[in-house]
């Protein structure tokens, strides 16, 4: 069997997406609860999120719908895909299957960092507006990874204030 966690980490750079990207996002939601917060630390509980199937198998399935976009190969839901279709909504709840296994803290942040399209979120969804290239699902998918990250910052930080 294919090793997914990494073929998803693999086809996150093939589209543009740094873990040191997602990284700033985390940094950023997470800086004003911990003054010794590095970059690092950021990357680490990214790596946490990428490690979990639930994560590899939605970012290879949102991946894998907006290059078919790109292809035109959706049929009737092409065109509401490759628009990014305000009303479409099933990219979030795409996404929502990486939040749902982080905890309320991964979803307060995962609405924060959709609506606020902060770093490369704003990116993303800026070059998905270019002919050719569809980003409705992968803008959703690195809010989740971020938000998640941030939530497990913030519980283990807990752990170890308690333990
Ligand atoms: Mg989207």
């Amino acid at each position: 069997m294919e090793n997914y966690r990494e073929l998803s980490r693999k086809k996150l750079t093939q589209r543009g997406v740094k873990i040191e990207d997602i990284a700033v996002l985390v940094y950023d939601l997470q800086k004003m609860y911990y003054n010794d917060l590095k970059i690092d630390r950021c990357i680490e509980a990214i790596n946490l999120v990428l490690d979990k199937r639930e994560t590899a198998f939605a970012v290879l399935t949102g991946i894998e719908l907006d290059i078919a976009a790109e292809n035109k190969s959706l049929n009737e839901i092409n065109d509401i895909i490759e628009s990014d279709y305000s009303l479409y909504g099933i990219d979030e709840i795409l996404a929502l299957s990486i939040v749902n296994v982080h905890g309320s803290i991964a979803l307060t942040n995962f609405g924060f960092l959709d609506k606020t399209k902060p770093g490369i979120i704003g990116k993303l969804e800026e070059d998905g507006k270019k002919d050719g290239v569809c980003h409705t699902f992968l803008d959703d998918i690195v809010c989740a990874i971020a938000s998640s990250a941030a939530s497990r910052i913030a519980h283990d930080r807990e752990n170890e204030k308690t333990s």
